[in-house]
């Protein structure tokens, strides 16, 4: 299949890139670079620095390139800036993919694989989450992800169109091989930041409350590897043959960790301490999100192949340790 990966050189999408070519894919890759790395994107990959929001300029590429499936990563997404500047998250991530959708049917390309976010169900009533629980998301960011869910139901039910909708739990962790990994600018992951505590490339790593109604009092998070979701993305290419096909799923490992543990898990991986101090709760954070992910693991026969944190992080290390400044060395 020839994919074009919208955000190819951005953390998920570059993994993603990854296993496409794994799987005997011909990936090709967008990105404006304003988040992604161009040494994210392997040598041989054909890369085309374009705005989605672009349409002449996609429309040319997804028929040059002679398109099959887009995949689509490129969005904002830090939740605490979509409260603040809602405008932004609205304009790139509901705008721009509407551009994007646009050009696919001008080009007619029909299938679509979009990054959606455990976020679009705000605070859930039940644990762990599973893809029928209501969604009523409880910021701009997690809202702009569910305007586009609900395009897609439309597009697929009005269209020979067909759509798969992912909803990431905690992405983390990074290639096997160490060649590429997480980089964000700024960086709020939790992970990053403790290797980063732990290594002293940044101060003290700030624990936002043990006071949460959890077994150590800290937030549970269901951490899943970027090369697990990436697999997903590829197991989804059958279902998208049948046109006005709509697919959901979560994506997660259903067995979450909390801040505590996943600071023991670098300390455990690293053999070297995480400084640590305790800070207030931060906006927003429910106290506990897991994924409930058997429709995935039944309809796409996904496995989540790094199902322990220490897995994850060990990852991430491998990453980190060689590349303390992300992809700047
Ligand atoms: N967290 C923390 N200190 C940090 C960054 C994150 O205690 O410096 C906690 C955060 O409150 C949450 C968990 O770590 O409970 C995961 O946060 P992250 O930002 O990685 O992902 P999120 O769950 O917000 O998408």
């Amino acid at each position: 299949m020839n994919v074009l990966v919208v955000g190819g050189a951005g953390y998920i999408g570059s993994h993603c890139v990854n296993q496409l070519l794994t799987a005997g894919h011909r990936p090709v890759v967008v990105d404006n670079l304003i988040f992604g790395h161009r040494d994210a994107i392997p040598a041989g990959v054909p890369f085309h620095e374009v705005n989605l929001g672009d349409r002449p300029a996609m429309v040319e590429i997804l028929r040059e390139e002679k398109i099959d499936i887009v995949m689509h990563f490129a969005a904002f997404a830090y939740v605490g800036e979509s409260v603040t500047n809602p405008l932004k998250y609205y304009r790139n991530n509901v705008g721009a993919t509407l551009e994007l959708l646009q050009a696919m049917f001008e080009a007619g390309v029909s299938k679509f694989i979009f990054s959606s976010t455990c976020a679009t169900f705000g605070v859930v009533e039940k644990l762990p989450i599973t893809e029928d629980l209501p969604q009523a998301p409880i910021n701009p960011y997690g809202q702009s992800k569910l305007d586009i869910e609900h395009v897609l139901r439309d597009l697929t039910h009005a269209h020979n169109f067909s759509a798969a909708i992912f909803r990431y739990f905690n992405a983390a962790g990074a290639a096997e091989d160490g060649s590429i990994g997480e980089d964000h600018d700024p960086e709020t992951h939790l992970i990053p930041l403790c290797i980063d505590a732990a290594t002293g490339a940044r101060g003290a790593l700030k624990v936002f409350g043990r006071d949460y109604p959890t077994p150590d009092g800290t937030c549970l998070r269901d951490y899943v590897h970027v090369d697990d979701l990436s697999r997903a993305h590829i197991a989804v290419f059958e279902k998208l043959e049948t046109p006005r096909t709509l697919v959901d799923y979560n994506l997660g490992t259903g067995r979450p960790s909390s801040v505590l543990e996943v600071i023991n898990a670098v300390e455990k991986v690293t053999g070297l301490k995480v400084p640590c101090d305790d800070a207030e709760r931060r906006e927003g954070d429910p106290p506990s999100l897991y994924a409930d992910s058997k429709k995935a693991m039944k309809e796409l026969n996904w496995q989540p192949k790094f199902d322990t944190i220490e897995a994850i992080v060990e990852s991430a290390w491998g990453w980190h340790k060689d590349h303390p400044k992300g992809y700047d060395l």
